[in-house]
């Protein structure tokens, strides 16, 4: 891995470090490595119908820990669909499918559906060798059930993707064959597959990722929200849940006055009055309280429209060293010119790497120097300030965040 200019400074991992945005439900058998990472919390994703009830396992595993955030607190769970696996969500929000069925395997319907919803409309036998499709409304019932039963969870990974291509479907028997070579790797994901022509439209897309908003603004939790080429429209669709509901003057300023505050690395402890989303809402809004915007690519100005003085949703922006600063020049240097002017409250890191391992830690670190060299602070500072952004976006509040040194790694 090219790390970062090589740098003296001890890294400070006994400040704690937590990945804002992960995949090892892509390798479930990594979650061993819990015991042994440096990183202090891992923010666990889920993307599809395979991987929910793994990480609702691990969620029980955790006991009671996964319900109030400690810093002993290992895993906080995303449960929600990519819009990778979007196509695989049959939308029955008209006519409500029976409740109890996973699958949809009607000929017929799924061929309908894939017809309706991929751009251009697949041939009869690709449709038919797809997975069969989950109706929206039951997976909407699961994502509440596992959202109930992780009072930390968040909704997440949901977005919108406009340059994502299907995988060719799994020929007869391959997809088995592949699971037996790998039996480790969760089933349905690409696994090097050559891509098809198809995409999914952006009105299914949007569909599914509204489906998911309202059900995280219901339960009044965070979402990790996944944008490519898609950020004017991303925008688009959550101002117009909120529409209604934006911020008078008096509140924006407050909330302006409490982003700085963060910034100068003040702990307060005391209740916050001005965060949008710190208070219990009576009546839920119809929006999610708390999104990051994980492994933000747009440019600057598209972000800038979110921290606009009525925005009534906490905005967070996390970095992910593979995604930000392994491409172009191009991407980096808007990364960086987006780093360099988020609300230091708002920033967070993570790996978005599909395993916990000594990579995991390594790619936090490489991402948590390159933001402490771009805002000129220092490791220990940037450390306790991404941590204590972290523990914000996930509970809505700073209450209960101290920094809490741990034995320094020999
Ligand atoms: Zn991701």
């Amino acid at each position: 891995m090219d790390t970062m200019s090589p740098s003296s400074e001890e890294f400070p991992w006994h400040l704690g470090v937590h990945d804002a945005h992960c995949h090892p439900l892509e390798r479930p058998n990594t979650f061993k490595e819990l015991t042994t990472m440096k990183t202090r919390t891992v923010t666990v994703m889920a993307t599809r119908l395979e991987d929910q009830p793994i990480l609702q396992k691990i969620c029980e595993e955790q006991g009671p820990n996964n319900s109030e955030l400690t810093h002993d607190t290992k895993i906080v769970a995303g449960f929600g669909w990519h819009p990778w696996f979007s196509h695989l969500l049959y939308d029955d929000t008209a006519n409500p499918l029976p409740e109890d069925k996973d699958v949809v395997d009607d000929e017929n319907k799924r061929v309908d559906h894939f017809t309706a919803v991929l751009v251009p409309p697949p041939d009869k036998p690709f449709a038919l060798a797809l997975e069969h499709p989950t109706p929206l409304s039951w997976a909407m019932a699961q994502l509440r059930e596992h959202l109930k039963a992780s009072p930390l969870a968040m909704v997440g990974e949901v977005g919108l993707d406009k340059a994502f291509r299907l995988p060719e479907p799994w020929e007869e028997g391959q997809a088995v064959a592949q699971q037996e070579r790998d039996p480790e790797r969760t089933p349905g994901g690409r696994c090097r597959r050559k891509l098809s022509a198809q995409r999914v439209s952006m009105d299914h897309q949007k569909a599914v990722l509204k489906a998911q908003l309202k059900v995280a603004a219901e339960m009044n939790r965070a979402v990790s929200v996944h944008g490519v080429q898609v950020h004017g429209v991303l925008f688009e669709l959550f101002r117009e849940l909120w529409k209604g509901h934006e911020l008078k003057k008096e509140s924006s300023k407050n909330k302006r006055k409490k982003n700085n505050q963060a910034s100068q690395g003040e702990s307060s402890n005391q209740t916050d009055i001005t965060s949008a989303s710190s208070k219990v809402l009576a009546t839920p809004k119809p929006f999610p309280p708390r999104i990051c915007l994980h492994s933000y690519s747009g440019a600057l100005d598209s972000l800038k429209q979110y921290y606009g003085p009525t925005v009534p949703v906490d905005v967070y922006v996390s970095f992910a060293w593979l995604n930000n600063f392994r491409g172009s020049d191009s991407a980096s240097a808007r990364a960086e010119e987006v780093i360099r002017w988020v609300p230091a409250s708002r920033l967070l890191v993570e790996s978005d790497l599909h395993k916990i391992s000594a990579e995991s830690d390594e790619l936090l670190e490489c991402m948590t120097r390159k933001i402490c060299e771009l805002r000129q602070w220092t490791l220990e500072e940037g450390v306790k300030q991404l941590g204590r952004n972290w523990w914000t976006f996930v509970t809505g509040s700073d209450s209960g965040w101290e920094v809490k040194e741990t034995e320094k790694p020999k």
